[in-house]
Parts: C-alpha cells; structure tokens; sequence
C-alpha cells in the first residue's frame, strides 16, 4: 500500500498527472520542509489540493491513535494506527539544545529479546519507507509548532532496523537528503544483525551506529539476546570494527543495566574490553520495566558504580536520562499500548 511519504520524485510526478514540472518540487518541499497536507498547500491551485487529497497514493500512512505527554511536556509518545491496522509508536524527546525522534522501523519484532517489550510482543512486519520518513516529518513539525528544531533522528524504537534494511536505509537518504539531518545525528540502532552492519559500511553516509550488546560473554548474551546463537559476540566485534575502518563514522555500544545479571565488575570488565578495542562510547540505560521480564533495573547508586568501573577502565559511558518512563515510552517498553494510563490525552481531547 503507497501513501505520500512512499512517493519517489517520479511517483509524484505521475500522481500530479499533467502538471507542470515545478508542481512536484512545490508539492515536495511542502511534505518535506513543512510537514504540509494537501489543504494547507495554498500555492497550489484549489483543484490539484483536492486532487491530492483524494488521490489512493497521496494519503497519509499514520494515524493518530493517541499521544501521552511526560516529563512536563518535554516528551511525548504516538500511537499511530497503520493502514491494515496495525500499531506502532514514536517518541520525541526535547533536550536543552536538541531534539530527537525515535522512530520505529518494524510493526513488532522477530528478536525476541527477553526484557524488551517489543520483543515479548511478537513480528507482525515491515514498516515501508513512508511509514518510518512520515514519523519523523510529523516529529520535525511537531518540534517546529514547539518552538524547537529537530536534531536528531535513532531508528531506537519498535523493531530491528537492519531486519528491514532497504526501507530503512531509504528512510535514512531521506531523512538525510530532504528532512536535512547531519547523517552523524541519524543513529541505527541494531542488536547485532551482522550483514546488516556490514552493508552499513559500504553506504556513503556516515550515520551513527548504536550497537545494543548488554553482554560481553557468549553465554551471557545467548540468554539475553536470543540473536547471538546466529551472530556471536566475536562476529559483531568483527563487523563493528568493519565499519569504523570505513571512516567518518562513529559508534556506541548500549547496555541495559539489569540487577545482578549484567551489572557485576567481571561485566565491566569485559564490556570494557569491547569498548576499548572499537573506540566505542557506552551508553548505560537502567533496565525499564516491561510486562514479560520479572528482574529488576540497577538501582541508581550502582549504575553509578558501574559507571565509576568503566571510567577507571579508560572508557567513556554516560547514563542515559530516563525519559517517559510513566507512559511506557522509555527504551524496551514500546508495545504499541497506550501506557499505563495516567497522563495521556484520547486524540478526541486534543482538538477540543
Ligand atoms: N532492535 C534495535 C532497535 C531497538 S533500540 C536494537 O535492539 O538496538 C531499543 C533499545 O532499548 C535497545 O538498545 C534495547 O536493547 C534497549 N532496551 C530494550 N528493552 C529495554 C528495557 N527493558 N530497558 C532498557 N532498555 C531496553
């Protein structure tokens, strides 16, 4: 199913039929520089906006589902509703100075990471291009109405990114070439799909590569992220190094800190070694609660001594502020449900 953000150049030039050529390029920087719809197009004639408005290939791929507002408004999460009927989520957090979008590049995931919500959750599909470009156009004009300007775009929400590489990495050229992002503030984030980065190395743009390793042994790993069974940890060293040798790029490695599985110094001191061989910054992330996952996140004293073993191990790591965590829109809670139901706005309510 196509819809606007979908459209290639040529795709738009064959929905908009006769027109002149100058159309497309005024109709293309309305979706992508304002966000526009077809009504508030008003350089255009008032038949082509309605042409647009009802033509199959032109219409939106997102539904606005719901919204929930956190961190006194400095985040906020959308349900959206797909086309067939599926549901997936997007976050944009404003920071002092920065803005970002987390976007989802899957309905669903097939990774089936133990503590992550997306995962318990099950694969329903591929998201297409427009879906994932229309989640950060509606995050850029969202900013703009906020006075804020997106700066930021992390393929961290729901799904593998590198499990749907071609949409993604299209989603990616547009992001670049036409939102205008810096290829290094768009971030793909994977857990260790091992062709996937080796692809990622043999494309132009320099984006930012977030690995999500959480373990540094094999054993450790096999039973957190089932995926390493298929690409061990050497595997995903192996690739990583691959693509910083490719120049211009950077990388992180994350690690959700959970309680007396992955938070003990013999961690660290394997996770430092990774670290240390890649160049790698670590973002430590305190694991959030999720629905399927009984064990509990490190508590804030101890993220600080693992913190404090990493700094003393020559590697840089910070801690990533925990965003949105009361309406489940914090890393691994995605699940396409409207959060725990305190603080979030019906759709109804927001154009009252
Ligand atoms: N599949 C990709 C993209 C999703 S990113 C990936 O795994 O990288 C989502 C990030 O949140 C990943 O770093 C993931 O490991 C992390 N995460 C998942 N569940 C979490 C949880 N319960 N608490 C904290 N972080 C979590």
């Amino acid at each position: 199913m196509g819809s606007r953000y979908d459209l290639t150049r040529e795709g738009l030039a064959t929905v908009l039929d006769d027109e002149p050529r100058y159309r497309a390029d005024q109709v293309w920087e309305a979706l992508y520089q304002r966000g526009a719809e077809p009504a508030e197009m008003t350089n255009l004639p008032q038949a082509l906006r309605r042409h647009l408005a009802e033509h199959p290939d032109f219409r939106p791929a997102l539904e606005l589902a719901h919204q929930s507002i956190s961190d006194g408004g400095e985040t906020a999460k959308w349900l959206w509703r797909l086309a067939d009927g599926r549901e997936v989520e997007t976050v944009l957090m404003h920071y002092p100075g920065r803005s970002t979008v987390c976007v989802s590049s899957q309905a669903g995931c097939a990774m089936a990471c133990s503590f992550c919500a997306t995962g318990q959750a099950g694969f329903d599909r591929n998201l297409s291009t427009g879906e994932i470009v229309e989640q950060a156009v509606h995050a850029r004009r969202a900013a703009a109405e906020a006075g804020r300007r997106l700066s930021n775009v992390v393929f961290m929400g729901m799904g593998e990114p590198l499990a749907n590489y071609d949409r993604t990495w299209e989603a990616v050229e547009r992001i670049h070439g036409d939102l205008g992002l810096s290829a290094r503030h768009i971030t793909v984030s994977t857990v260790g799909v091992v062709p996937g980065i080796r692809r990622l190395a043999q494309e132009a743009l320099p984006v930012t590569l977030a690995v999500s390793l959480h373990a540094a042994n094999d054993d450790l790993r096999e039973q957190l992220v089932p995926l390493n069974r298929r690409y061990p940890l050497a595997e995903v060293e192996a690739a990583c190094a691959e693509y910083l040798a490719a120049g211009g790029r950077r990388m992180s490695i994350e690690w959700a800190l959970i309680d007396g599985v992955n938070d003990r110094y013999s961690d660290a001191a394997e996770l430092a070694a990774i670290a240390r061989r890649l160049g790698a910054h670590v973002n430590l992330i305190p694991l959030n609660r999720t629905p399927g996952f009984p064990t509990l996140g490190t508590a804030a004293e101890d993220v600080r001594t693992f913190r404090g073993w990493l700094t003393a191990l020559d590697v840089n790591a910070t801690v990533r502020r925990n965003r949105g965590n009361d309406i489940d829109a914090a890393c691994g809670q995605l699940r396409a449900t409207v959060g725990s139901g305190r603080r979030t706005i019906p759709v109804r309510a927001l154009s009252d």
